[in-house]
């Protein structure tokens, strides 16, 4: 029953959500804090008989917040069930192989081969430089491309790539070929693209509300860019599915996005707990990459990062670990409370300082 396009594909494994038990969870760089009061008391009191209506399709309300705070046109923004959703209709829309592979980093979000696999994109990967930071002269050197997509700060290194690096990409880059930087954690302490627009019709910035707004339950994310490639979405949205956010999500969205005093406390905590935990790394001589996310990628010379994983487990500690070549060595630890890292760091100096 099945089609040689499903037998063929081979699908993105999400980190563990274990139910047998109670885990500090480090291991989906979801927040640790919850989302805006705003938020909570929307869905409390919310008119249940709203519910017998479609969503609005346009998402117009969310979509002006969203236009208002980022300071661009609400033609120029488009929303979706989860960045994942929208990269999806990105690639569906903008990466055609037959203009060349489509580029991104050796190592990156594990979807973008998923979703090319999917749409039969071809693709080649763009190796990182010695200190793990994406290489933009990797991107321009290599021939022609049919568009390229990385995520700033990079996942799963966590290094941020500053903004006069992605200026110099948008500068040689052909024009006529879409660049999306995946922002999903630029929150804490990336330098946003979202500067280029002006001058750059063929740039797309992704955007989450599962990170640091602490939604990631809800499912929203957007993506902002060119009134043009903003439409060509909308075509791929009406070409799939009218409704994919469903009214719930476009009101506790737009009060999260209207409640930035609150979001620019949690955020700062966790700066704070990340800088924290890497002054405590540095201190137990775990090596780790200098984060601007809210995770960190780490590892502790001669342990294998699966070992790592699962003395963390057996602990009730949750992190995520790559059985990949060239990151084995490594776990990736999302920041938690300030708490939960301080659990955390006593249970690596148990388990790991005699090693
Ligand atoms: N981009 C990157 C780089 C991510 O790490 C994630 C989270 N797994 C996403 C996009 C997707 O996030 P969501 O679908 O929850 O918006």
């Amino acid at each position: 029953m099945l089609t040689e396009r499903l037998k063929k594909l081979t699908p993105y494994l999400p980190g563990e959500q274990p139910q047998d038990r109670e885990y500090i969870k480090l291991n989906t760089n979801e927040n640790p804090y919850p989302p805006s009061p705003a938020v909570g008391e929307y869905l409390k009191t919310m008119d249940i008989g709203s519910l017998r209506r479609y969503p609005d399709p346009l998402f117009g309300e969310l979509r002006g917040a969203l236009a208002e705070r980022y300071g661009v046109e609400a033609d120029q923004v488009f929303v979706g069930n989860g960045s994942d959703e929208v990269l999806s209709f990105i690639f569906y829309a903008f990466f055609d192989s037959r203009n060349g592979p489509l580029l991104f980093p050796e190592f990156t979000y594990s979807f973008y081969p998923v979703y090319c696999d999917f749409y039969s994109t071809a693709f080649q990967k763009v190796a990182l430089k010695a200190d793990y930071s994406v290489d933009i002269d990797g991107f321009l050197e290599k021939g022609p491309s049919c568009g390229l997509i990385f995520p700033n700060p990079n996942a799963p290194t966590g290094i941020g790539l500053p903004l006069e690096q992605v200026a110099r990409l948008m500068d040689r880059y052909p024009s006529d070929r879409v660049v999306v930087v995946d922002e999903a954690y630029i929150d804490f302490g990336g330098e946003s693209a979202v500067a280029l627009m002006e001058k750059h019709a063929n740039l797309l910035v992704v955007r989450t509300f599962s990170k640091s707004l602490s939604l990631a339950g809800l499912r929203l994310g957007f993506a902002m860019g060119d009134q043009h490639l903003i439409k060509a979405l909308y075509t791929v949205k009406d070409s799939f599915n009218s409704y994919p956010v469903d009214t719930l999500a476009q009101k506790a969205g737009l009060l999260a996005v209207q409640d930035r005093a609150y979001y620019d406390r949690i955020t700062a905590r966790v700066i704070a707990a990340r800088e924290a935990f890497s002054a405590d790394l540095d201190r137990l001589g775990w090596f780790f990459l200098p984060s601007a996310a809210n995770f960190v990628f780490a590892g502790k010379k001669g342990v294998p990062g699966k070992e790592i994983y699962r003395n963390l487990k057996a602990r009730g500690i949750l992190v995520r670990y790559f059985d990949i070549a060239g990151l084995k060595d490594f776990v990736r630890i999302t920041i938690g409370t300030g708490q939960e890292m301080k659990a955390l760091v006593t249970a690596i100096e148990e388990s790991f300082q005699g090693l």
